[in-house]
């Protein structure tokens, strides 16, 4: 490698299951609204075309399998809130994708939190501002391990969950996003050249809510197991 003036930033990647070996993280998408009834609870009639945001690739909180995780309450904010969301992480990209290229793109799944200042999203809504500071904060992307499409499938149907002190907030499944993965990343891609270490996080179900320091999250997503994180 080329030699460099300060030290290289530690490359993002994730943990995947049953491998030593690790995905390396190019860039964070994630789907503002797909699946109706959260759609409706942040305001929309459910029927709006789901739109995109970032968050940096350094944002991941790798939470390893029968671990639990911790979170440290992020500065600036008094309503930090839970997304429960499915993760899709490429292994290939392209431009202008088909929704079979895109399905065609899919390395794997993971479970994910889009955790969020719900404060200063609300506040920059209001205003017009940009979102990293309600969306991007340091941690503010806790993934468990990464599982290959080829023990998964694509993840069409089934039960994503998460609870708080043993208390559901979030129950959905997978077959009511309004886009399905393969058509949300196709979409994607009309904006951006999605490359080879893109990740997605694909929207989340009604029930999102406030989480305070001490709080136990368990998110699960039927067929990639459970992820757990305590707020520190
Ligand atoms: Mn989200």
């Amino acid at each position: 490698m080329d030699e460099t003036v300060i030290p290289r930033p530690v490359a993002p990647s994730l943990v995947v299951q049953g491998s030593s070996a690790r995905f390396p993280v190019r860039r964070i998408y994630c789907v503002g609204r797909n699946y109706a009834d959260h759609a409706r609870e942040m305001g929309d009639t459910g029927r709006e075309r789901p739109f995109f945001f970032a968050k940096p690739a350094d944002a991941i909180l790798n939470v390893a399998d029968g671990t639990e995780g911790l979170l440290a309450y992020p500065s600036v904010t008094h309503n930090l809130h839970h997304e429960v969301e499915l993760v899709v992480a490429l292994g290939t990209g392209g431009h202008d994708l088909t929704v079979d290229q895109a399905a065609a793109c899919i390395w794997g799944f993971a479970i994910g939190l889009d955790m969020t200042r719900r404060d200063l999203q609300a506040e920059s809504k209001k205003t017009g501002r940009p979102w990293e500071t309600g969306k991007g904060f340091d941690h503010s992307a806790p993934i468990g391990p990464l599982h290959s499409v080829k023990d998964t499938g694509l993840m069409a149907a089934g039960p994503i969950t998460l609870s708080v002190n043993g208390q559901m907030r979030q129950s959905g499944d997978l077959s009511d996003m309004i886009w399905s993965v393969p058509e949300a990343i196709a979409d994607l891609s009309t904006f951006f050249t999605l490359q080879p270490g893109d990740l997605l996080f694909t929207g989340t179900p009604a029930g999102v809510g406030a989480v305070v320091a001490g709080d136990h999250l368990e998110a699960a997503v039927q067929g990639l197991g459970k992820m757990r994180i305590r707020i520190g």
